[in-house]
């Protein structure tokens, strides 16, 4: 499953730079994450980081967004291969 950020969010802006797959990002009033890039951090870490971090717990499963072990590890490759590709064509941009 992708996580998912509670209304009990208090802006502390923490997690955000800790999540490895840019999935969290500000909202209109607090954080929230983006399911479609969310592996729980499978692929990075052994525990989601947002979660180690988060001072007031509020960052549960998203139950919208049930997936298994295998499915994360797809999408967390699914997303390096876009990552990598698009960091291909912006070297690409800057070769004289
Ligand atoms: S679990 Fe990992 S990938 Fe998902 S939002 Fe938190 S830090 Fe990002
Ligand atoms: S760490 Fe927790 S309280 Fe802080 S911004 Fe992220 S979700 Fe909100």
């Amino acid at each position: 499953m992708a996580l998912m950020i509670t209304d009990d969010c208090i802006n502390c802006d923490v997690c955000e730079p800790e999540c490895p797959n840019d999935a969290i990002f500000m909202g209109l009033e607090i954080y929230e994450i983006n399911p479609a890039k969310c592996t729980e951090c499978v692929g990075h870490f052994d525990a989601p980081q947002c979660r180690q971090v988060c001072p007031v717990d509020c960052i549960p499963l998203n139950p919208a967004f049930i997936e298994t072990s295998a499915e994360l590890l797809l999408k967390y490759q699914q997303l390096s291969a876009t990552v990598a590709a698009v960091t291909e064509i912006n070297a690409e941009k800057v070769k004289p």
